[in-house]
């Protein structure tokens, strides 16, 4: 199950995390459209204005909703909080 934990505070990301969670595969499909690029970003939202870091919030969701934080450091997912 997810940990609605992981983002405090973070009513929309836990809601995301969940929905993805109850869908198999999904998280799968987000994971490889936003897959980590050399350059440290992620492969979609780079076009973004402002290019974002992998993970993005869209591959943390993912990363959340399979349960699993094999491949990225924990830093990573509180960079928000700070
Ligand atoms: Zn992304």
């Amino acid at each position: 199950m997810p940990n609605p934990n992981a983002e405090p505070g973070s009513d929309a990301i836990s809601y995301a995390v969940e929905f993805v969670g109850a869908h198999p595969g999904m998280s799968d499909r987000i994971l490889l459209e936003h897959a980590r690029e050399d350059s440290g970003h992620c492969r979609r939202c780079r076009y973004n204005l402002r290019p974002e870091r992998w993970p993005c919030t869209t591959a943390r969701i993912a990363l959340l909703a399979r349960g699993s934080s094999a491949g990225i450091r924990h830093e990573h997912l509180s960079e928000d909080e700070s």
